[in-house]
């Protein structure tokens, strides 16, 4: 155990602070967690938990409460927009290939465990991060926008894509990159003919359509089209929505009709230029705020699962501090980068609208041989918990 790491000061409560700080107070650490929202309210429709998450919660023994709240995906099925099948990954079965499942859940419900899980006694909301200090011969802290600070040995910058804790580390204040097309988010509250526990990804030019049904008769949604930086929908966005998607297959009108308005989330898709270093002195990056991500492969949180796992077990593995974020980083940086990179470049593949490439992009994927994309699904899925026998 790094001893002398008594106390965390975590700045937002995300999936991965919150994560971290289960993980943390697990091991008698005292972890609490700062939130700049004044409210923690469901917010971003869907997710998917893929099974490297799944066996990170389960180093953490949090896997079977958290699959309890969603629906464990079956098959992944890539369609044209006509409904043509392209590809079809039996997931279940990769899955337990590396001896875990495919999640489907609601944002809400995630979070909802996770707090649980840690204790609201262990969030303080409305404390937004404005930086720390890290100056020898004192604690560190983390500092906010009303000029007060907490002490803590570690300070953890959990704070997502516009982390103020990444720009004073790096020192770099440009915003994130956006990548050229937004997206769409809904939850129905019933299935609206969606195929229960089928994941499915649907590919037109240059815009995509998405369905993960997220257990209790409700699909999440997702769409993506190319689009203006910062560019807002004004009023009820399914009209739009209709006219883009609506004569793709089903069961997709269905789902955009059966959502209402005020449950469509719009966001822009951006990430950052990866990070070689996550760490410096006694602050640590985690989650968005370390490695922003595409959410193209569906892994941003599920990274973000795994650095807590690591970060935490380094913590409980080592004496120094230095050694154990020097171990977080050797695990966790380079498998986070690659993800980054993978995920760019298939949101780049899949936003070009031209009809001759989409025609040889659809052939290429009906011809992949099942072997390519199941080795590396096997890569990106396996979780080990390198500390496993310190915690
Ligand atoms: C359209 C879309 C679909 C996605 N789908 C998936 C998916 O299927 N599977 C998957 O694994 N990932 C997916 N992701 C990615 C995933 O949402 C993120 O990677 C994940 O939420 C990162 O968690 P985090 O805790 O690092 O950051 P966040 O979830 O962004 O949490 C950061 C927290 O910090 C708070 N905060 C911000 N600034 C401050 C501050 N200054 N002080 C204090 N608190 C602060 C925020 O309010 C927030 O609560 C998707 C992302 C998008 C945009």
């Amino acid at each position: 155990m790094a001893d002398s790491v008594r106390r965390v000061a975590i700045a937002g409560a995300g999936i991965g602070g919150l994560t971290l700080a289960i993980a943390l107070r697990k091991l008698n650490i005292d972890a609490h967690v700062y939130e700049r929202a004044a409210e923690l309210r469901p917010v971003g429709a869907g997710l998917s938990l893929m099974p490297n998450a799944m066996l990170a919660l389960r180093a953490i023994g949090l896997d079977e409460t958290i699959a309890a709240t969603g629906e464990a995906a079956q098959t992944s099925v890539g369609l044209r927009s006509d409904g043509v099948e392209l590809s079809r990954i039996p997931i279940a079965e990769v899955a337990r290939e590396v001896g875990s499942s495919a999640v489907l859940l609601h944002r809400a419900d995630l979070h909802a465990s996770l707090l649980q899980a840690l204790g609201a006694e262990h969030v303080t909301l409305g404390r937004a991060a404005t930086g720390y200090r890290d100056d020898e011969g004192a604690p560190a802290a983390l500092r906010f926008e009303d000029g007060s600070e907490v002490e803590a040995e570690l300070v953890v910058g959990a704070d997502g894509l516009h982390s103020a804790i990444r720009k004073q580390l790096t020192g770099d204040a440009r915003p994130p990159e956006y990548s050229g097309y937004t997206s769409w988010r809904g939850v129905t509250d019933t299935l609206c003919g969606a195929t229960p526990a089928q994941l499915s990804e649907s590919w037109g030019r240059g815009s995509r359509f998405g369905i993960a049904p997220v257990g209790r008769g409700r699909v999440y949604w997702f769409a993506v089209a190319n689009a203006p930086a910062g560019e807002r929908d004004a009023g009820d966005p399914r009209p739009m929505l209709l006219e883009r998607y609506g004569s793709w297959h089903s069961p997709i009108r269905a789902l955009i009709e059966g959502t209402p308005p005020e449950r469509i989330v719009r966001t822009d898709i951006a990430d950052r230029p990866v990070l070689t270093a996550w760490s410096r002195g006694r602050v640590a990056l985690l989650g968005d705020a370390a490695h922003p991500m595409t959410p193209n492969l569906g892994q941003g949180g599920c990274q973000a699962i795994e650095d807590a796992v690591v970060l935490s077990g380094a913590l409980a593995a080592y004496a120094k501090l230095p050694n154990a974020l020097a171990d977080y980083e050797r695990i966790r940086v380079a498998r986070a980068n690659r993800i980054v990179r993978d995920s760019r470049r298939l949101g780049a593949l899949a936003a070009r609208e031209g009809a001759l490439f989409q025609v040889v992009r659809d052939a290429m994927l009906r011809w992949t041989p099942a072997s390519a994309m199941h080795d590396r699904f096997i890569e990106l899925f396996r979780f080990e918990d390198p500390f496993a026998a310190a915690r």
